[in-house]
């Protein structure tokens, strides 16, 4: 299994960003892993374009469920992978509580990128409350079998686990609860795809930055990692994909 660095922009960037794209293609022509930036829709097109023929893939950040029709404001997964994306991220938390986005909108917007031809990167974690009352597992276990859907494989999907409280906070959990969500996600996955799930990358997600990204790649099952604010910048995205060598 190729492991993943994938960075989302989220609300951040406009074209004078794409200077860090450059930045990183030229500092990490080759990366050991696969390599993917996800930026606001309006530069989706343009970032792809000038990765085309580099090892960078490009991705959304969310896609509708359906392929086009009359929804003002929304994006299909068809028209992203006509800009150029091959992935698009979904269900990630920030979606989830500004949009009220369920677990079974998720997993339509999943079979809709699926059927696009995009890879599906599902999001999934706990809020701190739900951590602190020992509920970790029970929430991403309901996430994973709602969000996920049953025909996904290994080469069309990516979970991301990202604890709400982690994102953009400058907390992480300690590493032994790292593991045991990803060993978790790992045998939950087993029983809703198969055997397929063995090669499904899981990444963890929740300030990522290049001072702790050896320490989380080392963990068994972390197979690479969503990072947000540090993917804005080529230096630190950079040096989080060196050490997924
Ligand atoms: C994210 O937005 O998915 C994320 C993990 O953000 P950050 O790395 O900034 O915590």
């Amino acid at each position: 299994m190729k492991k993943l660095a994938a960075g989302n922009w989220k609300m951040n960037g406009n074209t004078a960003a794409l200077a860090e794209v450059q930045a990183l293609l030229a500092a990490h022509p080759a990366p050991a892993c696969d390599m993917l930036l996800c930026p606001p829709a309006t530069l989706v097109a343009q970032m792809a374009a000038q990765a085309a023929g580099s090892a960078l893939a490009v991705g959304g950040q969310d896609c509708h469920p359906k392929t086009s029709g009359a929804h003002t404001g929304d994006i299909s997964a068809a028209m992203l992978a006509d800009a150029g994306a091959s992935y698009v991220i979904l269900g990630h938390s920030e979606r989830r509580a500004d949009h009220g986005e369920t677990d079974a909108l998720v997993r339509a917007k999943a079979e809709a990128a699926i059927a696009a031809g995009l890879i599906a990167i599902v999001c999934l974690g706990e809020t701190e409350g739900q951590r602190d009352a020992g509920d970790t597992l029970a929430v991403i276990g309901a996430q994973l079998d709602g969000s996920v859907p049953e025909t996904a494989t290994a080469v069309t999907l990516v979970i991301a686990y990202e604890p709400v409280w982690a994102i953009g906070t400058g907390r992480t959990p300690t590493l032994a609860q790292i593991a045991e969500v990803h060993a978790f996600l790992r045998v939950r996955l087993l029983a809703r795809i198969g055997a397929e799930a063995r090669g499904v990358r899981l990444l963890y997600g929740g300030s990522v930055k290049p001072s702790n990204a050896t320490e989380i790649f080392a963990v068994p099952d972390v197979d690479g990692a969503l990072v947000g604010g540090a993917s804005l910048k080529a230096a630190d995205f950079g040096a989080i994909v060196a050490a997924l060598a």
